[in-house]
C-alpha cells in the first residue's frame, strides 16, 4: 500500500462489509487527523446500515467510512486549533453539528437542526473504521491518561447515551434500577447505574447469553429471562413494590411494557432503545401510578466530558464490556458477530489496543 493510502471499511447493506484503499485525508482549518486506536460497533449500525440501509434524515447512511464510536490519537493538526494538539488522546463526539443552532449551543449536536452542516461520523461523513479519521476540533473530548482508548470508544456513543438517560431519571441509593435489554447499551446502563449509587440493579433479556454476561461480570444483582414470569419475579425481588427507576434498552413493545409495569408508583422510566413501537394502557400503567416516561437521545458534549471525569473518579472501565476484539482486516467477522447478538461489545482495534 502506498504511503499516503489507508484501509477503510464501508457498509453497502445486505450484511456486507467492503474494505477499500483510500487516501489519508489532510486536516484543514480547525481539523485534526487522528490515528485510530479503538472503533467499536454500535447497535444502530447493525439496525440502520449493516442489514440494509433503513435510516432516514439523521440516520441516512451516505456511503461514508462506517463506524461512529471512534477514539484515537492526534497525529496531525490543521491551522487554527484552539485547545488540542499533536499526540493528544481523544474521543470523538460522533455528530458534527453546525455549532450555532440552539441545540448545538446547548452541546447537543445530535439534535443539530442545520441540514447542511449536521453530519454524523460514520453516517454522513467518514467514521472510525479506518486507519485514520479526520475530525473537527470542536467535536473532541480529551481522554484522560487513566482511561484506555477502548474505554473512550465506549463513551463516544453508548456510555454517553446511557449517562444522559440516567441523569434524566436521576439515580441514587434510594433506587432499585431495572434495565430491560442487556445488549451493550443495557450492560452500560447496569454499570453506570451502580456507579451512580443505585442500591440494586435488576437486568432482563430474552437472550440467555446476554443475561449470562451481565451476571458473570457482576453488573446486576438479579437477572431474569424476559418471559411471562419476568414481572412477577421483579416484584418478588422488590418486596412487591416494583422498581423506582427503569431503563428500556430493548426497543421492543414487550420490553417497554415490562419497564413501565415493573416501575412502582411515582417512579421514572427512560426509553433509550431505538426503533419499534410500544402499546400500553395509560390509566393503569402510568397515570394512576403517577409515573413519568422520559425519552433520551445520545448526550451533549459537555456531559460527555463530565462522564469521562466521573469514570476516573469511580474507577470503572467501560472497556470491560468488550468481549471481542478484531483488527481492521477482520472487520467482516466483527460485524457478523455483532449482528448475531450473542456477545457483549465488539470492535475494531489498532496498535496497543489490539490485545
Ligand atoms: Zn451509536
Ligand atoms: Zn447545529
Amino acid at each position: 500500500m502506498k504511503a499516503n493510502m489507508m484501509k477503510a471499511a464501508y457498509l453497502p447493506g445486505n450484511r456486507e462489509v467492503i474494505l477499500k484503499e483510500v487516501a489519508i485525508p489532510e486536516p484543514g482549518h480547525g481539523e485534526v487527523l487522528i490515528k485510530m486506536k479503538a472503533s467499536t460497533i454500535c447497535g444502530s449500525d447493525i439496525r440502520a446500515i449493516y442489514r440494509e440501509h433503513l435510516g432516514k434524515g439523521p440516520e441516512a447512511y451516505q456511503n461514508k467510512i462506517c463506524g461512529h464510536e471512534p477514539c484515537g490519537q492526534i497525529v496531525k493538526c490543521g491551522p487554527g486549533l484552539r485547545r488540542f494538539k499533536e499526540n493528544d488522546r481523544v474521543i470523538i463526539y460522533h455528530i458534527s453539528g453546525c455549532g450555532v443552532c440552539n441545540n448545538c449551543r446547548r452541546g447537543y449536536m445530535i439534535s443539530c437542526t442545520n441540514e447542511k452542516y449536521r453530519r454524523a461520523y460514520g453516517w454522513q461523513r467518514d467514521g472510525g473504521m479506518a486507519e485514520y479519521i479526520l475530525a473537527e476540533e470542536k467535536d473532541l473530548v480529551a481522554l484522560p491518561d487513566s482511561l484506555t482508548y477502548a474505554d473512550g470508544a465506549q463513551v463516544a456513543c453508548g456510555f454517553g447515551t446511557v449517562y444522559e438517560g440516567l441523569e434524566k431519571i436521576g439515580i441514587s441509593g434510594n433506587h432499585t434500577v431495572l434495565v430491560v435489554g442487556l445488549g451493550p447499551v443495557g450492560l452500560a446502563s447496569c454499570m453506570l447505574a451502580k456507579a451512580m449509587g443505585a442500591n440494586k440493579v435488576i437486568g432482563v433479556d430474552t437472550v440467555q447469553e446476554r443475561l449470562g454476561i451481565a451476571l458473570e461480570k457482576g453488573l446486576v444483582n438479579d437477572g431474569f429471562l424476559s418471559d411471562e414470569e419476568a414481572l412477577s419475579k421483579i416484584l418478588a425481588a422488590t418486596s412487591a413494590h416494583g422498581v423506582e427507576r427503569a431503563v428500556d434498552c430493548s426497543g421492543n413493545t414487550h420490553g417497554r411494557q415490562l419497564a413501565i409495569r415493573a416501575t412502582r408508583e411515582w417512579g421514572k422510566i427512560v426509553f433509550i432503545g431505538e426503533g419499534g413501537t410500544v402499546e400500553f394502557n395509560p390509566s393503569p400503567d402510568m397515570l394512576h401510578g403517577q409515573k413519568t416516561i422520559f425519552g433520551s437521545w445520545v448526550t451533549s458534549i459537555w456531559k460527555m466530558e463530565i462522564l469521562v471525569e466521573n469514570l476516573v473518579k469511580w474507577g470503572i472501565h467501560p472497556e470491560s464490556l468488550i468481549t471481542n476484539r478484531f483488527d481492521l482486516d477482520h472487520v467482516t467477522e466483527a460485524y457478523e458477530l455483532m449482528d448475531k447478538g450473542r456477545c457483549g461489545k465488539v470492535g475494531i482495534f489498532f496498535d496497543e489496543e489490539l490485545k
